[in-house]
Protein backbone atom coordinates (compact mmCIF):
# COMPACT_ATOMS: atom_id res chain seq x y z
CA UNK A 1 0.00 0.00 0.00
CA UNK A 2 2.99 2.16 0.96
CA UNK A 3 4.79 1.56 -2.00
CA UNK A 4 1.92 2.15 -3.99
CA UNK A 5 1.01 5.55 -2.75
CA UNK A 6 4.92 6.56 -3.06
CA UNK A 7 4.24 5.14 -6.68
CA UNK A 8 1.65 7.80 -6.89
CA UNK A 9 3.30 10.64 -5.50
CA UNK A 10 6.12 10.29 -8.00
CA UNK A 11 3.88 9.89 -10.77
CA UNK A 12 1.97 13.07 -10.02
CA UNK A 13 5.23 14.89 -9.81
CA UNK A 14 6.70 13.71 -12.47
CA UNK A 15 3.46 14.32 -14.51
CA UNK A 16 3.50 17.38 -13.28
CA UNK A 17 7.12 18.53 -14.34
CA UNK A 18 6.39 17.02 -18.13
CA UNK A 19 3.91 19.65 -17.83
CA UNK A 20 7.04 22.61 -18.02
CA UNK A 21 8.74 23.05 -21.06
CA UNK A 22 11.89 24.53 -21.28
CA UNK A 23 13.93 26.86 -23.63
CA UNK A 24 17.35 28.18 -22.63
CA UNK A 25 19.88 31.17 -23.60
CA UNK A 26 23.33 30.11 -23.67
CA UNK A 27 24.51 33.43 -23.40
CA UNK A 28 27.89 33.53 -26.02
CA UNK A 29 28.08 37.27 -27.22
CA UNK A 30 24.81 39.30 -25.48
CA UNK A 31 20.92 38.58 -24.40
CA UNK A 32 19.56 39.42 -27.85
CA UNK A 33 21.70 37.83 -30.05
CA UNK A 34 21.86 34.27 -28.34
CA UNK A 35 17.67 34.90 -27.75
CA UNK A 36 17.21 35.19 -30.49
CA UNK A 37 19.57 31.89 -32.06
CA UNK A 38 17.59 30.49 -29.06
CA UNK A 39 14.10 31.35 -30.74
CA UNK A 40 12.87 33.56 -28.00
CA UNK A 41 10.83 36.51 -28.64
CA UNK A 42 11.31 39.89 -28.04
CA UNK A 43 8.72 40.39 -25.90
CA UNK A 44 10.46 37.82 -23.62
CA UNK A 45 13.68 39.35 -23.62
CA UNK A 46 12.11 42.53 -22.49
CA UNK A 47 10.57 41.14 -19.72
CA UNK A 48 13.58 39.45 -18.56
CA UNK A 49 15.36 42.57 -18.71
CA UNK A 50 12.49 44.66 -17.15
CA UNK A 51 12.86 41.86 -13.74
CA UNK A 52 16.22 40.68 -13.88
CA UNK A 53 18.03 44.12 -13.95
CA UNK A 54 17.06 44.41 -9.86
CA UNK A 55 19.54 42.11 -9.57
CA UNK A 56 21.86 41.74 -12.85
CA UNK A 57 23.49 44.96 -14.95
CA UNK A 58 23.17 43.78 -18.39
CA UNK A 59 25.57 46.42 -19.54
CA UNK A 60 28.24 44.56 -17.23
CA UNK A 61 27.11 41.14 -15.25
CA UNK A 62 26.27 39.07 -18.41
CA UNK A 63 29.12 36.43 -19.15
CA UNK A 64 30.00 34.02 -21.84
CA UNK A 65 28.18 30.98 -20.30
CA UNK A 66 25.91 32.53 -18.26
CA UNK A 67 22.51 30.69 -18.87
CA UNK A 68 18.74 32.08 -18.78
CA UNK A 69 16.49 29.14 -18.13
CA UNK A 70 12.54 29.88 -19.47
CA UNK A 71 10.18 27.44 -18.26
CA UNK A 72 6.69 26.72 -19.24
CA UNK A 73 6.70 28.76 -22.64
CA UNK A 74 4.04 27.07 -24.49
CA UNK A 75 3.19 30.59 -26.02
CA UNK A 76 2.19 31.42 -23.14
CA UNK A 77 3.94 34.23 -20.18
CA UNK A 78 6.46 31.78 -18.37
CA UNK A 79 6.26 29.95 -15.44
CA UNK A 80 9.29 30.56 -14.12
CA UNK A 81 12.62 32.31 -15.32
CA UNK A 82 16.43 31.11 -13.97
CA UNK A 83 19.09 32.29 -14.61
CA UNK A 84 22.09 30.62 -13.51
CA UNK A 85 25.67 32.12 -13.85
CA UNK A 86 27.56 29.43 -12.01
CA UNK A 87 28.59 31.46 -9.25
CA UNK A 88 24.88 33.13 -9.15
CA UNK A 89 21.33 31.83 -9.31
CA UNK A 90 18.67 34.51 -9.80
CA UNK A 91 14.91 32.85 -10.11
CA UNK A 92 11.38 33.93 -10.34
CA UNK A 93 7.97 32.11 -10.67
CA UNK A 94 4.99 33.90 -11.86
CA UNK A 95 1.66 34.39 -9.73
CA UNK A 96 -1.46 35.58 -10.76
CA UNK A 97 -2.90 37.74 -8.07
CA UNK A 98 -7.10 38.11 -7.47
CA UNK A 99 -7.11 40.89 -9.87
CA UNK A 100 -5.57 38.68 -12.56
CA UNK A 101 -2.51 40.08 -13.12
CA UNK A 102 0.22 37.86 -13.64
CA UNK A 103 4.05 39.24 -11.90
CA UNK A 104 6.96 37.09 -10.96
CA UNK A 105 8.58 37.00 -7.80
CA UNK A 106 11.26 35.19 -5.55
CA UNK A 107 11.19 32.09 -3.92
CA UNK A 108 10.47 34.00 -0.59
CA UNK A 109 7.38 35.40 -2.07
CA UNK A 110 8.88 38.88 -3.28
CA UNK A 111 9.35 40.70 -6.69
CA UNK A 112 13.28 41.89 -7.35
CA UNK A 113 12.10 45.28 -7.18
CA UNK A 114 12.12 46.90 -4.03
CA UNK A 115 9.49 49.46 -2.71
CA UNK A 116 10.74 53.38 -2.84
CA UNK A 117 10.02 56.02 0.13
CA UNK A 118 8.78 59.25 -1.61
CA UNK A 119 10.83 61.32 0.47
CA UNK A 120 13.90 60.44 2.37
CA UNK A 121 14.35 62.60 5.35
CA UNK A 122 11.33 64.04 7.86
CA UNK A 123 11.63 67.57 6.35
CA UNK A 124 10.31 71.19 7.79
CA UNK A 125 9.51 72.33 4.06
CA UNK A 126 10.58 71.67 0.88
CA UNK A 127 12.88 74.64 0.24
CA UNK A 128 13.55 73.81 -3.89
CA UNK A 129 11.52 71.70 -6.11
CA UNK A 130 12.73 69.88 -9.01
CA UNK A 131 12.33 72.86 -11.92
CA UNK A 132 13.99 73.63 -15.04
CA UNK A 133 15.17 77.04 -14.01
CA UNK A 134 15.58 78.19 -10.85
CA UNK A 135 17.87 81.51 -9.62
CA UNK A 136 20.79 80.05 -7.97
CA UNK A 137 21.50 81.40 -4.01
CA UNK A 138 25.34 81.52 -4.28
CA UNK A 139 25.92 81.34 -7.94
CA UNK A 140 23.85 84.41 -8.44
CA UNK A 141 22.60 82.57 -11.94
CA UNK A 142 19.71 80.75 -13.53
CA UNK A 143 20.61 77.10 -13.39
CA UNK A 144 18.22 74.08 -13.27
CA UNK A 145 17.60 72.50 -10.47
CA UNK A 146 16.95 68.46 -11.02
CA UNK A 147 16.41 67.45 -7.77
CA UNK A 148 14.14 68.38 -4.68
CA UNK A 149 15.53 70.04 -1.47
CA UNK A 150 14.53 69.25 2.33
CA UNK A 151 14.81 72.32 4.76
CA UNK A 152 15.35 69.59 7.71
CA UNK A 153 16.70 70.56 10.96
CA UNK A 154 20.62 70.08 11.10
CA UNK A 155 21.56 66.44 12.60
CA UNK A 156 18.19 64.89 11.14
CA UNK A 157 18.15 61.67 10.35
CA UNK A 158 18.29 60.91 6.32
CA UNK A 159 17.04 57.45 5.21
CA UNK A 160 17.94 55.18 2.23
CA UNK A 161 14.91 55.42 0.12
CA UNK A 162 15.09 52.25 -0.98
CA UNK A 163 17.25 48.66 -0.91
CA UNK A 164 20.20 49.22 -2.57
CA UNK A 165 24.18 49.31 -2.69
CA UNK A 166 26.53 52.39 -2.03
CA UNK A 167 28.77 53.15 -4.72
CA UNK A 168 29.75 56.63 -3.65
CA UNK A 169 30.26 57.96 -0.02
CA UNK A 170 32.83 60.63 0.29
CA UNK A 171 32.82 64.92 -0.09
CA UNK A 172 31.97 66.16 -4.08
CA UNK A 173 32.74 69.58 -4.14
CA UNK A 174 28.90 71.32 -4.16
CA UNK A 175 27.87 68.57 -2.99
CA UNK A 176 29.51 68.39 -0.33
CA UNK A 177 29.42 65.04 1.34
CA UNK A 178 27.18 63.10 -0.86
CA UNK A 179 26.32 59.43 -0.87
CA UNK A 180 25.02 57.61 -4.31
CA UNK A 181 23.01 54.26 -3.88
CA UNK A 182 22.71 52.02 -6.88
CA UNK A 183 18.87 50.33 -6.81
CA UNK A 184 18.94 47.58 -9.19
CA UNK A 185 20.44 48.37 -12.37
CA UNK A 186 18.80 51.07 -13.73
CA UNK A 187 17.97 53.43 -10.48
CA UNK A 188 20.24 55.48 -8.60
CA UNK A 189 19.43 57.86 -5.75
CA UNK A 190 21.60 61.06 -4.17
CA UNK A 191 21.75 62.70 -1.05
CA UNK A 192 23.82 65.64 -0.73
CA UNK A 193 25.23 68.22 1.78
CA UNK A 194 25.44 65.63 4.75
CA UNK A 195 26.94 66.91 7.73
CA UNK A 196 27.93 63.34 7.99
CA UNK A 197 27.80 59.74 7.29
CA UNK A 198 26.32 56.78 8.95
CA UNK A 199 28.78 54.97 11.30
CA UNK A 200 29.74 51.99 8.73
CA UNK A 201 28.67 53.02 5.80
CA UNK A 202 31.02 51.80 3.15
CA UNK A 203 31.49 51.85 -0.34
CA UNK A 204 29.72 48.40 -1.54
CA UNK A 205 27.71 47.71 0.96
CA UNK A 206 24.15 46.65 1.07
CA UNK A 207 21.27 48.99 2.54
CA UNK A 208 17.83 48.94 3.80
CA UNK A 209 15.05 50.73 2.69
CA UNK A 210 14.88 53.46 5.80
CA UNK A 211 18.10 52.30 7.05
CA UNK A 212 19.75 55.94 8.39
CA UNK A 213 22.29 56.49 6.36
CA UNK A 214 23.82 60.22 6.82
CA UNK A 215 22.68 63.34 9.16
CA UNK A 216 21.29 66.15 7.41
CA UNK A 217 23.79 69.03 7.45
CA UNK A 218 24.96 72.29 5.07
CA UNK A 219 28.27 70.65 3.46
CA UNK A 220 29.58 71.80 -0.01
CA UNK A 221 27.92 74.74 -1.39
CA UNK A 222 24.81 74.96 0.60
CA UNK A 223 23.14 77.97 2.16
CA UNK A 224 21.44 76.23 4.89
CA UNK A 225 20.74 72.53 6.56
CA UNK A 226 19.04 70.78 4.10
CA UNK A 227 18.97 67.65 1.96
CA UNK A 228 19.68 67.59 -1.87
CA UNK A 229 18.19 64.66 -2.77
CA UNK A 230 18.78 63.17 -6.87
CA UNK A 231 16.68 60.49 -8.18
CA UNK A 232 18.21 59.02 -10.99
CA UNK A 233 16.48 56.40 -13.52
CA UNK A 234 19.24 55.02 -16.36
CA UNK A 235 21.40 57.76 -16.03
CA UNK A 236 18.83 61.29 -16.28
CA UNK A 237 17.79 62.74 -13.02
CA UNK A 238 13.74 62.54 -12.50
CA UNK A 239 11.38 64.59 -10.07
CA UNK A 240 11.27 62.31 -7.13
CA UNK A 241 7.92 63.82 -6.23
CA UNK A 242 6.39 63.01 -9.35
CA UNK A 243 8.08 60.06 -10.65
CA UNK A 244 5.67 56.69 -10.74
CA UNK A 245 7.81 54.79 -8.11
CA UNK A 246 8.25 50.94 -7.91
CA UNK A 247 6.49 49.27 -4.99
CA UNK A 248 7.35 46.04 -4.01
CA UNK A 249 4.67 42.92 -3.97
CA UNK A 250 4.25 39.89 -1.84
CA UNK A 251 2.58 36.95 -2.95
CA UNK A 252 -0.36 36.97 -0.15
CA UNK A 253 0.07 34.89 2.85
CA UNK A 254 -2.42 32.34 2.34
CA UNK A 255 -0.96 31.29 -0.91
CA UNK A 256 3.01 31.88 -0.20
CA UNK A 257 2.99 27.92 0.71
CA UNK A 258 1.47 26.79 -2.16
CA UNK A 259 3.44 29.11 -4.67
CA UNK A 260 6.75 28.07 -2.77
CA UNK A 261 6.38 24.24 -3.36
CA UNK A 262 6.01 24.97 -6.60
CA UNK A 263 9.18 26.79 -6.96
CA UNK A 264 11.05 24.71 -4.99
CA UNK A 265 9.74 21.43 -7.53
CA UNK A 266 11.34 23.78 -10.30
CA UNK A 267 14.16 24.38 -9.02
CA UNK A 268 14.81 20.91 -8.48
CA UNK A 269 14.22 20.00 -12.07
CA UNK A 270 15.93 23.02 -13.84
CA UNK A 271 19.26 23.85 -12.19
ZN1 LIG B 1 19.43 71.05 -4.26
Amino acid sequence: MRKYLLFLLATLLFSSVNAFDSKSINITRSLAYDAKKSGISPQIVKEIVRIFSWKIDFSRDLRRGDRFIIIGNKGAAPKAIIYNSGKKRVAVFSYVDKFGRLNYYAINGKTLYPSFLRNPVKYRRISSKFQRKRFHPILKTWLPHRAVDYAANKGSKVYASADGVVEKRKYIGALGNAIYLKHGANYVSVYAHLLRFARGLRVGKKVKKGQVIGLVGSTGRSTGSHLHYELRYKGKRKNPLTWHLPKQKRVPAPDLRRFQSQAREILRNFR
